[in-house]
């Protein structure tokens, strides 16, 4: 199952992605000064890129994020994101992310402007709320997950995330994914839109099994963007490497996976899709060694809790003189 993964050197990486790849689009969502729509007006009816139907049959009155507002992009949006493949994505896989990232989005301050987020572990043991960039931890009094070491000011804490789905997590990810594409791009993607677009035990279909792995590190210290998200193309397409790899950085946490593309990748053996981390901009730096990276195995359609493992280093209330918490 999941593995703790030794990466090859980040100049081999460099030159990987150097030799394959070109960067195709990268965006930021939370950055104000750059709110945008992905999409250019369109001239005619409006056209869902996922679906496939238009305007009468279906609506676009509601803002469609094209990288889902929990991760903390406020400012990219999609006008080819209908109305019903919005609520779709909105109360299916998104609901799945959300869950999955769990106590890391008040852990990591991933929190919608102006607000404090609050945050039940799975099984209510442990209660979180963020507030003022202090985060509030309430255990329950039988909860055993939590570990303080005040000599070094340190917490471990372990907890149950809500339920979610794997397979969902990923759907989610690859729904990011294509709706920054282009929409010409789109016509590549039609098995993948309508792949996303089902639910069940289609999760599992045979085109799409051995793509469902997702590299997920945590980059201690490092603070990259919030909402950073970043498509590259292999260059050289059609090869045996994917055809598109897709990666978000919420926070200190980094996703990465290949997008499925059943026309363009050449996938007739039954192998795992290659993935190869894409370099990260602090693997430069002295804290490249503390990089955690686990390649997750995201193929299971059950609806289970996570269990999540956090270490903090923590600032005792007295020194901390800006937190409300220490009235
Ligand atoms: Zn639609």
């Amino acid at each position: 199952m999941d593995k703790v993964f030794g990466m090859p050197p980040v100049a081999y990486r460099k030159l990987f992605y150097a030799k394959n790849y070109s960067v195709y689009c990268i965006e930021e969502g939370s950055n104000p000064t750059k709110a945008m729509c992905l999409d250019p007006e369109p001239s005619g009816s409006r056209q869902c890129r996922f679906c496939g139907r238009s305007e009468p049959d279906v609506s676009f009155d509601k803002e469609a994020h094209a990288v889902p507002k929990l991760i903390g992009n406020y400012f990219l949006f999609s006008k080819t994101e209908c109305d019903e493949c919005n609520a779709f994505f909105g109360r299916t896989v998104e609901r799945d992310l959300a869950n999955h990232l769990g106590a890391a989005r008040v852990l990591l301050g991933i929190t919608p402007k102006n607000r404090n987020l609050k945050y039940g572990s799975g099984d209510r043991e442990v209660y979180l709320e963020r507030q003022e960039g202090c985060v509030k931890l309430i255990p329950a009094p039988r909860y055993a997950g939590l570990i303080v070491d005040p000599e070094r000011q340190r917490i471990e804490l372990c907890m149950k995330s809500p339920k979610y789905s794997r397979s969902k997590v990923y759907k989610a990810l690859v729904k990011m994914a294509l709706s920054l594409l282009p929409l010409p791009e789109m016509s590549h993607f039609q098995d993948t839109a309508a792949w996303l677009l089902s639910s069940g035990r289609e999760c599992l279909d045979n085109n799409f099994i051995n793509y469902q792995w997702m590299s997920e590190r945590f980059v201690p210290r490092a603070r990259p963007r919030l909402a950073f998200v970043m498509l590259v193309r292999n260059a050289n397409a059609p090869t045996f490497l994917p055809y598109y790899m897709f990666v978000a950085a919420i926070g200190s946490l980094v996703f990465q996976i290949a997008v499925p593309c059943t026309e363009k990748d050449r996938n007739e053996f039954d192998a795992t899709i290659l993935q190869v981390a894409y370099p990260h901009v602090v693997e430069s730096s002295p804290y490249a060694t503390e990089i955690v990276s686990t390649m997750k195995d995201m193929r299971s359609d059950i609806t289970t809790n996570g269990m999540e493992r956090f270490v903090y280093n923590y600032i005792a209330a007295e020194d901390c003189p800006k937190s409300k918490w220490t009235e």
